[in-house]
């Protein structure tokens, strides 16, 4: 991915989309109810203009989802609005997010005419019934097709993908991610499933049609597929959904919602590392871990949740963290010692 952005968000709701994701109602996510249009460009960007960016590159980004299933007139409207922003120097770069099924060669060549550099697809899942049952309205081929293009047109790529969905699996969710990551992105965001009012996928929940897919079942899902990614050497840009006043407020009703859900799976996965250094250490003993400083936090776990669990598992006497040189990410077995100070089985400095 390109270095650092300052990102300037223009949301583009979809109003007349013909399609009926049943986790959809774009509506309540972005509290937009109109069309956007060539002034809410040129806002965006004013707006920007007048906060600091700290050297940041400027990055307009059409969010929305479906970009490119707007009508054409419009969706040029609003591409000459960021490209002649472009040209006076006031942005640095365009991308914008679209579905799979509304690419097409015509499409990329509009795109490309007005400078847009990266292109979102929402893949949402790669498994063809997982995308049936929730209204998806395209297939995991499509995705592929689409993200060939996309790539071979020489746009930045970046995909999405969606855990927890009605039909979803642990298992699905894996092959999806090793899916998309056969697919060479530039990035990926991870979007676990959130239950908003209003939505189809409400609906079903109520009725009990529809299992909710926790917090806690995100957590492990995604501990499992940001490993997979990050060892591809694919950035995961984003996981979880922006956290705004309204979701926040009651229009998430159900699901894997949490303001901070990137940081509880970096915290899962630290705890995995840790609970594997300590498999050899004996009953009783007193253990130092390292970690680097920005990871310390995540170790330790919101409200020392993972050091009081694994305190209780491996039955320790004591069990401490202290900052480390060491890679962000990575953790070190520092020090164990028996009840009486010496050194115990599996540790040292
Ligand atoms: S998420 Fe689905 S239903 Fe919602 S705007 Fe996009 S394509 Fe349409």
């Amino acid at each position: 991915m390109s270095a650092r952005a300052s990102i300037i968000p223009v949301f583009v709701p979809h109003l007349g989309c013909p399609h009926a994701c049943v986790f959809c109602d774009q509506r309540r996510i972005s509290g937009a109810v109109r069309p956007a249009s060539a002034e809410d460009v040129k806002n965006a960007i004013r707006k920007a203009a007048a906060l600091p960016c700290n050297g940041a590159k400027r990055q307009l980004a059409f969010y929305g989802g479906s970009f490119t299933a707007i009508p054409a007139s419009r969706q040029e409207e609003l591409l000459a609005a960021a490209a002649e922003a472009a040209a006076r120097g006031e942005i640095d770069s365009i991308r914008l997010s679209t579905r799979p099924d509304a690419i097409d060669g015509e499409t990329l060549a509009r795109l490309r005419r007005f400078g847009v550099e990266t292109i979102e697809l929402g893949a949402q899942s790669m498994d063809d019934e997982v995308l049936r049952l929730s209204g998806r309205g395209h297939t995991a081929e499509d995705v592929e097709r689409a993200a060939r293009a996309v790539r071979a047109a020489g746009f930045a790529l970046v995909l999405q993908m969606m855990t927890g969905l009605p039909g979803d699996t642990p298992e699905k969710d894996l092959e999806t991610a090793r899916r998309l990551i056969a697919l060479d992105p530039d990035g990926v965001r991870i979007y676990p499933t959130v239950i908003v009012r209003g939505t189809e996928l409400y609906d079903r929940w109520q009725k009990g049609e529809y299992r909710e897919h926790t917090v806690e079942d995100a957590v492990e899902i995604c501990a499992k597929l940001l490993p997979l990614f990050e060892d591809a050497g694919i950035p995961v840009i984003r996981l979880g959904l922006n956290p705004t006043e309204k979701l926040s407020g009651g229009e998430a009703a159900g699901g894997a919602y949490h303001p901070a859900l990137g940081e509880l799976v970096r915290s899962r996965i630290l705890l995995e590392k840790a609970r594997a250094l300590l498999a050899g250490v004996p009953a009783g003993s007193r253990v130092t871990l390292g970690a680097s400083p920005q990871t310390l936090s995540q170790v330790i776990g919101q409200k020392r949740k993972n050091l009081r669990l694994l305190q209780k598992e491996f039955s320790l006497a004591e069990l401490r963290v202290r900052p480390a040189v060491t890679g962000a990410g990575e953790i070190l077995l520092l020090k164990t010692e028996d009840d009486h100070g010496a050194p115990a089985g599996g540790g040292g400095e």
